[in-house]
């Protein structure tokens, strides 16, 4: 294992992929087994939500994960709790100082609400998860709250959000350590309208590792 970027992964790597800019990706992540997100090029925002593997009515819940860690981002040993108050994921180690849940994903709606209507026909993440959810039988009403990895959303003493510049950099990563089986559902944002990709979206590297199933 001489890639640099895979160092402290568990010794088998399941799958090792790229994801292109503006694309969607989902995949199984068992119990156990560590999905590593590399932004390849910086200041690229990760949107993500996940579904229990065997009963996907369980899902990712921002709210259940900061009301249970008292803190609106996510970090290392954050533990990320589904709609039925059970662990899915940890934060096992990430090299950007803290992640976003409360930004929510970008869609043609939104964009055109706060950028005009000609954005009306730009690809965005609402889309992708939906691309990403039909294969599974998933519709519009089961996307809810998602995470943006490497996405800075500072929120202001008085409340005020922002989506500002990253603090991510180029080759900086989060790990996921599973603590269920479950399906993880990238998009990679396609969104030109505000920093969150630095006006310029770009790939990321998947990596799921693991120990070798029989
Ligand atoms: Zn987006």
């Amino acid at each position: 294992m001489n890639d640099p970027a895979l160092a402290g992964l568990p010794e088998a790597i399941l799958l090792d992929e790229i994801i292109p800019a503006r694309a969607e990706w989902d995949h199984t992540v068992h119990a156990g087994e560590t999905l590593r997100i590399i932004d390849l090029e910086g200041n690229q925002a990760v949107d993500f939500l996940m579904y229990g593997l065997h009963d996907d009515t369980e899902r990712y819940s921002a709210q259940d994960t900061i009301a249970a860690q008292k803190n609106i981002f996510l970090r290392t040993g954050t533990v990320l709790i589904s709609s039925e108050g059970n662990p899915m994921a940890q934060i096992s180690g990430t090299s950007v100082a803290y992640h976003d849940t409360i930004g929510g994903a970008c869609s043609c709606e939104s964009n055109t609400l706060r950028y005009g209507h000609h954005t009306k026909a730009q690809h965005a993440c609402v889309e992708n998860f939906l691309m990403s959810s039909a294969r599974h039988g998933r519709g519009k009403r089961d996307i809810v709250s998602n995470i943006n990895w490497f996405m800075n959303v500072p929120v202001e003493a008085d409340g005020t959000l922002g989506i500002v510049d990253g603090i991510s950099a180029p080759g900086l990563y989060v790990d996921l350590k599973a603590r269920m089986d479950l399906v993880a559902v990238i998009s990679n944002c396609p969104q030109i309208n505000n920093p969150c990709n630095g006006f310029n979206p770009t790939p990321v590297r998947v990596v799921i590792a693991g120990y070798a199933r029989t």
